[in-house]
């Protein structure tokens, strides 16, 4: 091996928290170098979040062409391109990998296009696309490498070629019919804006319940705005093979119920959770270990087995959401600064793009039971909130938990339009500490989501 270059800083992967480790080292005089295989800036500005939500949006204007003369508007033979559905994405995720350059220009942190492995403690060779290498040393690593879909073991689904989350956003055609292995918020999302372009959609789900770690509130409306949108569900139902290619004809065999259950389709996209990428990087030979599960191994400061390496993001076992490999930055940042910032007790905040959105901040009800903690509920269904009229998108409810003994938010569940905004304002007043009375008031502007926090928590049953 060649000496190898010395850096301060070498991140392994250029998703969220990676490269704003890169760029704040980076900025602040620090060797910094990302090595990244393919997505420059990860999967969020790639293939996941952003790409995602802005093919959803164009399923909602889709959705509002369809409920157009609801709204005193007609406009006759409007059709849907998925090449221009395709290409708008496109341009979207083109701006923002220029972005991405821009930052790693202006910041000094170097780009390496490439695939990492260790090779030794500390030390990366990176192979590089034209068949070179780089060995780079490290006085701290970064490991930042993600998720990818899972791909069960089951009979026929790797050979039938199925879709994930990213040939899903580079679809030029319309799927005649979509069957959709995982009733989770990625499956859940796809559901619906391959169903508003056309498709047919059916959802197999193995548990009870879509969404199933939610109330049983939550997914049973959650079911009937899906079906009300013709999305066929069907729960309790296990595939157990698949013959057939996906992208042409696909049978799904399926243990339902005790029985068994075949349905044909011409996708198939899995959406059934993800697997750390992990493998094959040479963590057995850099003395990092890894959990059961496969992601690295941390501790509350997101340091590794190894010294001077850390793990930040999906890979990391951390939730897997952005803004939370967007502060798995924060914690190694400020730690590599000499201090003593953890991953204990911070808010984990979520969205599910659905239309209209479900989003939760806190202890769902399920959670409180199951951990024995009281509360007092209050719950308003959302067309109590007048600015929904005004949008004509009245379905869902938002409810909150509220302690027994003291005003303190326990949790707030909004499903409704803007739900991932409105969880904000409340995601605040719990961070402040502040007693739910203080929002309820609140002079919020009329008329907005955010004033039906007001009746929300009016409604909150006085203490025993
Ligand atoms: C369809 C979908 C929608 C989503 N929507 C949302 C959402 O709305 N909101 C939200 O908060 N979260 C969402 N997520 C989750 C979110 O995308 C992830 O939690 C987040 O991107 C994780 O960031 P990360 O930095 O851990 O990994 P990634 O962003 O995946 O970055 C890892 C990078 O490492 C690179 N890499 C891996 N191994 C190597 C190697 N050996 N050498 C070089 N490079 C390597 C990969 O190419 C990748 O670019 C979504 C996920 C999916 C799949």
């Amino acid at each position: 091996m060649p000496t190898p270059e010395q850096y301060d800083v070498v991140v392994l992967g250029s998703g969220e928290a990676g490269k704003y480790i890169a760029w704040t080292q980076a900025k602040k005089g620090k060797r910094a170098i990302v090595i990244e295989r393919r997505y420059i800036g990860g999967s969020c500005p790639n293939i996941a979040c952003l790409p995602s939500k802005n093919i959803i949006h164009s399923a909602k204007v889709a959705s509002y062409f369809a409920r157009s003369e609801e709204f005193g508007i007609t406009k006759d033979n409007w059709q849907i391109h998925m090449t221009g559905v395709r290409d708008s994405k496109r341009k979207m995720v083109d701006g923002l990998v220029d972005m991405h350059l821009a930052n790693f220009k202006s910041s000094g942190a170097e780009l390496l296009l490439g695939s990492g492995r260790f090779i030794a403690p500390k030390t990366i060779e990176v192979s590089l696309p034209d068949d070179g290498s780089r060995f780079l040393h490290g006085e701290n690593i970064i490991i930042s490498t993600g998720s990818r879909a899972t791909i069960e073991p089951i009979p026929g689904l790797r050979e039938a070629g199925p879709l994930t989350h990213i040939e899903a956003l580079e679809l030029d055609h319309l799927p005649e019919h979509l069957l959709i292995i995982g009733g989770g918020y990625i499956g859940l999302e796809f559901a619906q804006a391959m169903r508003r372009f056309g498709s047919k959609v059916t959802i197999i789900e193995r548990n009870s319940r879509l969404a199933h770690r939610e109330d049983e509130d939550v997914t049973a409306m959650l079911s009937d705005i899906f079906r009300d949108e013709c999305i066929e569900i069907l729960t309790n139902a296990t595939v157990t093979g698949v013959e057939g290619k996906s992208g042409d004809r696909v049978k799904l065999h399926a243990q339902r119920n005790g029985g068994k259950t075949a349905l044909e389709g011409t996708h198939i996209l899995v959406a059934t959770g993800r697997t750390p990428n992990t493998q094959n990087i040479g963590l057995e030979l850099a003395g990092v270990q890894t959990t059961e599960r496969g992601h690295v191994k941390v501790n509350e400061r997101l340091q590794t087995t190894a010294p001077g390496v850390w793990a930040v993001g999906d890979c990391a076992g951390s939730p897997h959401f952005t803004h939370i490999a967007f502060d798995d930055h924060r914690v190694v940042t400020d730690n590599l600064a000499g201090g003593h910032r953890v991953t204990t007790g911070r808010q984990v905040p979520f969205c599910m793009f659905t239309d209209p959105e479900l989003a939760r901040i806190g202890l769902s009800e399920t959670e409180a039971k199951q951990r024995g903690i009281a509360y007092r509920l209050t719950k308003i269904p959302m067309i109590a909130v007048l600015r929904t009229r005004t949008l004509s998108e009245t379905r869902g409810f938002l409810k909150a938990l509220i302690d027994t003994d003291s005003d303190r938010i326990l949790g707030f569940t909004a499903l409704g339009v803007e739900g991932g905004e409105i969880i904000a304002t409340v995601q605040v007043a719990m961070l402040a500490g502040m007693p739910y009375t203080a929002l309820r008031d609140t002079i919020f502007t009329h008329p907005t989501m955010l004033e039906g926090l007001i009746p929300l928590f009016a409604a909150v049953p006085s203490k025993k």
